[in-house]
């Protein structure tokens, strides 16, 4: 079994970016730029976006971290986000999701500039994806192939099972793995609540991510011999043994399913480094367009 270690090769690329970054600076121009917003104070939320600025420090990249309370009214996050666009220093702008219920998902997304759409949630990006024009990728998925990629997990002709259809993470997945390229050329079967006979389907899986969000779900039951597991799931479950009061989980029984795999992600230290590796090189390729 290989541990598909998502902090080593997001290691891997932040030093890559790094010595980019010094080469650019050494020419005497500016760093590629990420501007993040963050709505009120969620727990999780913060944790993310920090982890985001100060991975940006590291390799030498300029952030910007815009906080607001969550009482700002949409109209006024609209014109902060317009802001952003029309700023020719700022490369990416993400806003940190979810925002508070009076402000709409939607409307957010939309108003980021496509040339500066980072997190790939805008529409145009979503269209560019699906039509294999060369565009922003969400993180998550971006990070998922680029680890395939750093282990040279072979993925041709293989069958892909993607636990979960969210616009974030499950759908963007799924038709990542089906194009015609590498790592891809999968033969997919995207699954969801409705899906109803989704042990049979995860044991026909070669390469199974599990993106839906429930602690431990998938267990050895549920999976062929010699399976690529990745997963993507991070549930936050009360353990009173942990200075903060609660544990990660994944959406994999690790301990049971690993030894069945030929490789697996852990929870942490697998897709979640690699999810902010995918965001910086988005920036680093939203910095590189303008050049
Ligand atoms: P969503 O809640 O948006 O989507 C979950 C998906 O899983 C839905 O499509 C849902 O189906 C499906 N689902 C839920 N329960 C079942 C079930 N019992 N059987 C089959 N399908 C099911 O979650 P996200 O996609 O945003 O995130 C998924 C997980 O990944 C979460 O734990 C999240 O925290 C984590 N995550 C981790 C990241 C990282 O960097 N590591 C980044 C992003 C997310 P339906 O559509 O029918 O409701």
């Amino acid at each position: 079994m290989q541990l598909l270690d998502g902090k080593l090769a997001a290691q891997a690329i932040k030093e890559d970016l790094k010595k980019k970054t010094s080469a650019l600076q050494e020419q005497g121009k500016r760093s590629p730029h990420l501007a993040a917003i963050l709505v009120g104070t969620d727990g999780a939320s913060e944790t993310y976006v920090a982890s985001k600025v100060k991975t940006c420090a590291e390799i030498g990249f300029e952030s910007t971290l815009k906080r607001f309370p969550s009482t700002i009214s949409e109209e006024e996050l609209l014109r902060e986000i317009e802001e952003l666009n029309n700023n020719a220093d700022v490369d990416g702008i993400l806003v940190q999701l979810p925002v508070p219920k009076h402000i709409s998902d939607d409307k957010v997304i939309n108003a980021i500039d496509p040339s500066k759409d980072v997190d790939g949630f805008h529409p145009v990006s979503v269209g560019n994806m699906v039509s294999g024009t060369p565009t922003f990728i969400p993180a998550t998925p971006y990070g998922i192939l680029l680890l395939l990629e750093h282990f040279k997990v072979e993925t041709k002709g293989k069958h892909a099972v993607v636990i979960g259809r969210s616009h974030i993470v499950g759908t963007p997945m799924s038709i990542l793995l089906s194009r015609k390229a590498y790592p891809g050329n999968c033969t997919v079967t995207i699954c969801h609540s409705a899906t109803t006979n989704l042990k049979e389907i995860c044991l026909q899986g070669d390469i199974i991510v599990a993106a839906l969000g429930q602690a431990e779900f998938l267990t050895a039951d549920m999976v062929k011999e010699g399976a690529v597991i990745v997963d993507v799931g991070i549930t936050r479950v009360a353990d009173a043994s942990k200075k903060s009061g609660f544990a990660l989980k994944g959406d994999v029984k690790f301990d049971e399913v690993a030894p069945k795999s030929s490789a697996i992600t852990p929870v942490p230290g697998g897709v979640g480094p690699m999810t902010i590796a995918g965001l910086l090189m988005n920036t680093y390729n939203a910095y590189m367009k303008k050049q």
